[in-house]
């Protein structure tokens, strides 16, 4: 691993740097351009922005890996009071939401993460919206798969997200194309070991191409997550040679990454969703773009040093 990479990531488990990236202003600004703030309300003015500029969302109430009931409960009333606001300030047809099992207690108990996922499942519908379900690492696909095919026997438009990294996936891609079926591709963020998953990162691109190639053969909705411009290019020219029209699948990106892209992409007609994270458990999320990327590590290297 890169050692910047590596010495990031330990800063992403130390207190003092924590505080030190919570409390200098300038860094702020550079937590600010990944997360929209700590609260609804910043997440609904993140929001309100987007979608003026022609893009729809979808919103994380930051925190995962909860072993604690109450905390688990904390994250559901975090999205009932999202999705509440999302209805009332009218933005429910472009703003959705994604949700971490592992953050609704999947770790303690599956039942309850069901229980849990299907209150705001519940409660998005009312708002008149969607939920997409996070995939985490592959220890827990088995049982994610499983709960969303529990949701979607009530919620049929509940959405699942599925790692191309891992071996499983071409084959998970295929049975989720479905009518209807809301899929995320992405490539895939934890660590994983070269028996379940694809390490090398052109083996990744290749399996990324394969099931954007099954989704698309599909009845299913593809929501392609990516930030490569190779793989935006391929999906673009995959869709036409499909038949896909534009709004038949969509683009999704994170908050701050590619921005110009991502209005570019809208401005071609293209439906582009933003991933928004929000919340007070921001800062190992920061870490993990951090880490992503050097130019992002710099950015940020550069906010802890300066005066201003
Ligand atoms: C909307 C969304 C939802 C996601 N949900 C999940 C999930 O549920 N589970 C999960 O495991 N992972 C999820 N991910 C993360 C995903 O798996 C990848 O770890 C992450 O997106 C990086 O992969 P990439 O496809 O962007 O390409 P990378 O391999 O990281 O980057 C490829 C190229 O993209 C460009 N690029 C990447 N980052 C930047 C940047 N910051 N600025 C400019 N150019 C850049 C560069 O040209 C780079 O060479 C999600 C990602 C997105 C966008």
């Amino acid at each position: 691993m890169n050692p910047l990479r590596t010495l990031i990531l330990a800063a992403a488990g130390n207190d003092t740097i924590r505080r030190l990236v919570a409390t200098a202003p300038v860094s702020r600004d550079v937590v600010r351009r990944f997360v929209a703030g700590e609260t609804t309300e910043d997440a609904v003015t993140a929001t309100k922005d987007l979608v003026a500029a022609g893009l729809s969302v979808t919103l994380d109430y930051l925190g995962e890996d909860t072993t604690d009931r109450a905390q688990a409960e904390k994250t559901v009333q975090a999205y009932l009071e999202l999705l509440d606001r999302l209805r009332a300030d009218g933005l429910a047809d472009r703003a959705e939401v994604s949700v971490k099992l592992s953050a609704v207690g999947q770790a303690l108990d599956e039942r309850l993460a069901l229980d849990n996922a299907s209150r705001i499942c519940a409660a998005a519908e009312q708002a008149g919206t969607t939920v997409t379900l996070d995939m985490e690492d592959h220890t827990t696909t088995d049982s994610t798969l499983g709960i969303l095919r529990e949701l979607r026997r009530t919620w049929p438009w509940a959405g699942g997200v599925l790692q191309a990294y891992l071996h499983r996936t071409f084959d998970d891609a295929t049975a989720l194309a479905t009518e209807g079926s809301r899929i995320r591709l992405c490539k895939g963020a934890y660590k994983e070991p070269d028996t379940v998953a694809h390490v090398a990162p052109h083996e990744v691109d290749l399996a990324y191409v394969r099931c954007v190639n099954a989704l698309l053969a599909g009845d299913g909705y593809p929501m392609f997550a990516t930030h490569d411009p190779r793989l935006v290019e391929v999906i673009g020219e995959r869709a036409r040679w499909y038949g896909r029209k534009p709004g038949s699948y969509e683009y999704q990106m994170l908050y701050g990454v590619r921005p110009e892209e991502q209005r570019r992409l809208a401005g071609a007609g293209e439906t582009v969703r933003v991933y928004i994270p929000y919340g007070e458990e921001w800062y190992g999320y920061l870490m993990r773009r951090m880490a992503e990327k050097p130019a992002n590590t710099a950015l940020f290297l550069r906010s802890l040093v300066s005066k201003s």
